[in-house]
Parts: structure tokens; sequence; C-alpha cells
């Protein structure tokens, strides 16, 4: 991963920040977080979060210490400094003492302790950044340390390739009490870089915004080295039918069969606005014999469940002319998903399917949608997390290009299947 800080571009944003009041602390924050949420490979549509402890006024004109951290809402590739809002650093340190803080708890906390009462939620890893004593703290859910951090055996794989650089914190939902123990973690050896945060991602922390972000880019470019050396062919290809239905007539089966009735019995349905990927990576993903294995490995990071859900619907592929086999094929497969996983809330990993790729969506919340916009969140979650299992360490790893099947061209287009409401 390359190394993108340039002092020309770093002096240009302190001025350029500094003509509008703000320091060049926060200024240096918003240059390193841009560059890091412009890479996918380490955060996804505002994925992973930083922050810096500086000094602000607050609206009495006083001086206070506090931490400017990613708030909701915001995009790391695309962040001012309204991005980071700044919460008094005091009382959340003062937190640390607790036994137990319930997530409303600490939400009130970190509302309350806002310089600017206006200003968007902190991030919910607000904690983790407060009781870290460093100036800057960069936290990613790079797509190559999680390819380590998700393994059984991840804490000796991290030790291996980190040795005492990084400390190793266990999986702990995020919140309190995985804030404390990270801590605890970092005090038990204060000369480590930054954090792995086993099945989650990684924190690196400086006291300056450039050493912070390039212990950052050392960190994931070991991992992705490791990577690149120990991969092996995984994904033998499954068989598949000759000729395979295109994807759209494929594509108003599946809405039809994910659609969701209303509970309430008003006749209404819930239906996807659908949208179709058939990237090499996607097909290799897709067209493996252990789809089943594999696809129900769960997502990379705690983060992604809030898109994509932990599992995706897994269907037959399309045969061409065989269209009805389908569609009962897929409506047994929701109906089993059902059964497996409560559908949660307004997004569903929708199919994924041997050939022709994947196709996946949300639900629209409109009657009849016409925008494909809010379902393109989705498919990069789940993009990231065939990049990850097309590219596991150990047992796993390069995937030679699953066989397309005859006749079959994969579209490329993005697929707005708006017109077919059937169900
Ligand atoms: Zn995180």
């Amino acid at each position: 991963m390359h190394n993108l800080w340039s002092d020309v571009e770093a002096e240009r944003l302190i001025d350029h920040y500094g003509a509008a009041g703000v320091g060049r602390d926060l200024a240096l924050r918003v240059y390193t977080t841009r560059l890091l949420g412009g890479e996918p490979k380490l955060v996804l549509h505002g994925g992973g979060n930083t922050s810096v402890k500086t000094i602000m006024k607050d609206l009495l004109g006083e001086e206070v210490e506090v931490l400017c951290v990613k708030g909701s809402g915001w995009d790391m590739a695309a962040i001012e400094p309204a991005g980071l809002p700044a919460v008094r650093l005091a009382p959340l340190r003062k937190l640390r003492g607790r036994e137990a803080l319930s997530d409303e708890e600490m939400v009130r906390v970190q509302r309350a302790n806002l310089l600017d009462p206006g200003a968007p939620n902190p991030s919910v890893e607000t904690l983790l950044h407060a009781f870290l004593p460093h100036k800057y703290v960069d936290h990613t859910h790079s797509t190559a340390v999680l390819s380590l951090a998700d393994q059984p055996d991840a804490a000796e794989r991290c030790a291996d390739l980190y040795g005492r650089r990084m400390g190793l914190v266990p999986y702990i939902m995020p919140g309190f009490l995985l804030a404390k123990k990270a801590a605890e973690v970092f005090e038990a050896d204060p000369a480590v870089e930054g954090l792995v945060l086993l099945k989650h991602g990684i924190f690196t922390f400086a006291d300056t915004a450039q050493e912070a972000y390039e212990r950052m880019i050392a960190a994931v470019s070991l991992a992705e080295e490791r990577l690149a050396h120990r991969r092996k062919t995984v994904f033998a290809a499954a068989r598949l039918p000759n000729v395979l239905a295109a994807a759209a007539e494929v594509a108003p089966i599946l809405r039809g069969a994910c659609a969701i009735a209303d509970p309430a019995g008003s006749g209404s349905y819930k239906r996807f606005v659908l949208d179709f990927r058939s990237s090499a990576a996607v097909l290799n993903y897709v067209n493996g014999a252990e789809l089943e294995r594999y696809g129900r490995a769960g997502v990379a990071t705690p983060d992604h469940t809030i898109r994509t859900k932990n599992y995706p619907l897994i269907v037959p592929a399309p045969e061409a002319g065989k269209l009805d086999t389908f569609a009962a094929a897929a409506r047994e497969a929701k109906l089993e998903a059902e059964r497996d996983q409560a559908l949660l809330g307004p997004v569903v990993q929708v199919p994924l399917n041997p050939p022709p790729g994947v196709i996946r969506g949300r639900y629209d919340p409109r009657p009849r949608g016409g925008q494909l916009g809010p379902a393109l969140g989705v498919p990069d979650r789940r993009g990231q997390k065939i990049g990850k299992v097309g590219h596991p360490v150990g047992g796993a790893g390069r995937k030679r290009p699953a066989r397309r099947p005859h006749g079959h061209r994969a579209p490329q287009a993005v697929l707005d299947n708006d017109r077919a409401s059937h169900h």
C-alpha cells in the first residue's frame, strides 16, 4: 500500500483551513483522514474512524482539551473539520473508571460533552480513541489485516507478522468494554505502534498525523506482503449448466422472491432495487464449488452487518429455459434464509448465485423505486468480503479464474430492475 503523505499538500491544507480559523492539529487530521478514506482497501463508505486530541475554545471562549473524532454520517474520503466534532476529553477519560456503560449512556455522555451542541454524533468508537494517550489515532478495517485477524489462529499469525510492534485485542463488540480492553492492551506494552483488533480491524497511533498514518500504511503493507507470499489456488470451480439465463431474466425473479409482505397485512410489499456485478473477483467467488461453505463464513468486520447482514442468500445457477425451477429454488432459499437469520432492518443481503454474478440490493422504501443510488453502497461491502475470501492466508489464496460457461458473456451493466414488480 502506497504512502501518499505529501508535505506540500499537508501545508496547503493547514493554510487553507487556517484562513477559516481551524487549527493546525485539526487541519492535519482532516488531511490524513482523507488519505485513509480514499483507499477502499482500508475503509469503505465512511468505515473506520480517526481522531486528534487538541485544545479548542468552548462556547464561553475558555480553552479546553478536546478529542476531535469522526462523526457519524461523514465519509472519511471527503471529511471536513465539521465532520470531526470536538468532545471534552476529561469527562470521556473519567468514564474509564466505570464497570459498565450501556451504548445509550455512552452516546448521551458523548453528546452532552460536545463543544458544539449541533455537531453530529461522535463515532461509536470514540471512547477507544479517548482512552489511548496519543495525539493522533487512526482506525481502519483494512482488508489485508482482516484476512489475518479473522483466522481461527489470528493471534499467532499477527504475533508472527508484527512481533511486538502491534498489540492484539481479543474480539469484543465495539463500545465501552472494547475501549477499556484496548487501553489495557496498550498499557501492557506502551511501545506498540498500534493495535490489531481480532475480527474487527486495526488502530495505529502517534504524536504526529504523519507518523500515525505511516504506521497504518506500514502495518497494512506487511499484511499485504504476507498474503501475496502465501497464496495458493483455492476456488475449485463449481459445475454449471451449459447455458445460463441472462441477468435481466434472473433479476425480476429474485426481486419477486425477496419481496417482503407488509406484516400489518396491508397487501403491499417491500421490494429490492437490484444491482448486478460480475467482476473477475465476483465470478471467482460465486463460481466456487465451496460457495455454500465460505459464503456462510460471516462478514469480515462487525460494521458490515449493518449494511449487508451476516450471510448472503445462495441460490442455484439459473439455467436458460428453466426459469420456473430457478424461481422455485429462489423462493425456497429465501424462506430458508428467513428461518436462519431474521431479516433485520431495511437492508437484506440479496442472492449470491453461481453465475451470472452477484445480484444484491436493499429494500426500496418507495412503492416503485426508480433510482439506484441507495443500493450502490451495498455491493462494495460484499465486494470487500469477496476480495478477502479470495486472498486468505495459509491453505487459501490466489484463485484460478473460474471457467466461464459456454455462450455466457457476463454483463457489465448495472441492472436497475425497477420495472420488475411481480412476486
Ligand atoms: Zn471499527
